[in-house]
């Protein structure tokens, strides 16, 4: 059913790889939404499906064996998915940016910053050309590059990581987009650069407008940054709610388990916890119950033999454990 309030909303995405003949679902039956003006962490440890799901909503996937075979992704309504090359060019850039954890992978070496720059506004605006060279060196400024006369002449690799990443940030917001897809914004860059690059997502967020759709695995910058938490696990959603509810009522044995294993200042511990086991790899998902199973401190016979469905323990805030569905006698906690 269609959320009219939703920007983005993505409804039973699954998404699979074809390796020797047979298909591997990295996303499996994610549905999630985000609001106009609203920041949506994605969390999870790598491997969880994060960035495949944005790719996803980008139909960046690759061509040769990646591919949505179920599933809506709807932005204002319409499904992305049944969208041609063509049309998905018209959407990205201008109404949906996405920035990457590299910027050097989506910066062309070859190609100076302004040439680029200037491609983003001639593509998907009706700016004339002397109008757009000065709105590049504009949006330079507008993240914080004070000498875009002279950058804008310069190749990717004469800037350091964190202006790169601003660049990036400028050419992502040249067309006002309505929602910001930022994947792993600062894993590549230095602590200190790092809280520049959020804080900029912040004030361009507030002055642009537009919502934010954040991939991380840094529950500090979730902390800092989000309205809504979505925590994925081996290509599911297994829980979601509002930030306050994760960092203060965490229900979902997988995130508890990630929140313990983050360093808290009233806390004086000398090893962190961490989480034992690795997220299966995609031929090793098991084929049936809980994906978690095997380092969940909280598993039942159960657990690996039916599959928990997402499902509401109060309003806003949705589990897929069965210690948390109501139907299951294996449930243990109240449903609120
Ligand atoms: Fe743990 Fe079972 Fe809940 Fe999975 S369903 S998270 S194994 S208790």
């Amino acid at each position: 059913m269609s959320n009219q309030e939703a920007l983005l909303e993505i409804n039973s995405l699954h998404t699979g790889f074809e390796i020797e003949g047979k298909t591997y679902h990295a996303v499996k039956d994610v549905s999630f939404d985000v609001k106009p003006k609203e920041v949506v962490c994605v969390v999870g440890e790598s491997g969880c499906g994060k960035s495949v799901m944005s790719l996803s909503i980008m139909n960046l996937l690759p061509k040769h064996n990646g591919k949505i075979d179920k599933g809506e992704i709807l932005y204002k309504g319409r499904n992305l998915v049944n969208l041609n090359d063509k049309e998905m060019n018209k959407i990205r850039g201008k109404d949906i940016s996405m920035i990457f954890q590299e910027p050097m992978t989506a910066l062309n070496p070859v190609l100076t910053i302004g040439f680029q720059m200037d491609e983003v506004l001639i593509n998907h605006t009706s700016m004339k050309r002397e109008e757009i060279r000065k709105k590049s060196i504009s949006l330079l400024k507008q993240v914080g590059i004070s000498r875009g006369e002279q950058i804008v002449h310069e190749y990717p690799h004469q800037l350091s990581g964190g202006m790169r990443q601003r660049v990036m940030i400028a050419m992502a917001i040249a067309c006002q987009p309505q929602l910001l897809i930022a994947d792993e914004p600062t894993t590549a860059l230095d602590v200190t650069v790092q809280a520049q690059i959020l804080e900029l997502i912040t004030k361009i967020q507030d002055e642009v407008g537009m919502a934010v759709l954040l991939i991380t695995h840094d529950l500090g910058v979730v902390a800092e940054m989000a309205d809504r938490v979505v925590v994925m696990y081996a290509g599911q959603v297994v829980e979601e709610s509002d930030v306050d509810r994760i960092f203060y009522d965490a229900q979902h044995p997988y995130t508890k388990a990630l929140l313990t294993s983050i360093p808290r200042m009233e806390e004086e511990r000398e090893v962190l916890n961490t989480i034992s086991g690795i997220v299966p790899s995609l031929k090793n998902m098991p084929k049936v119950g809980c994906r978690f199973v095997d380092r969940c401190p909280d598993a039942m016979p159960e657990c690996s033999k039916v599959d928990p469905q997402l499902g509401e323990t109060e309003k806003g805030h949705s589990v897929r454990c069965l210690l948390y569905d109501a139907s299951h006698p294996g449930k243990k906690t109240e449903v609120r």
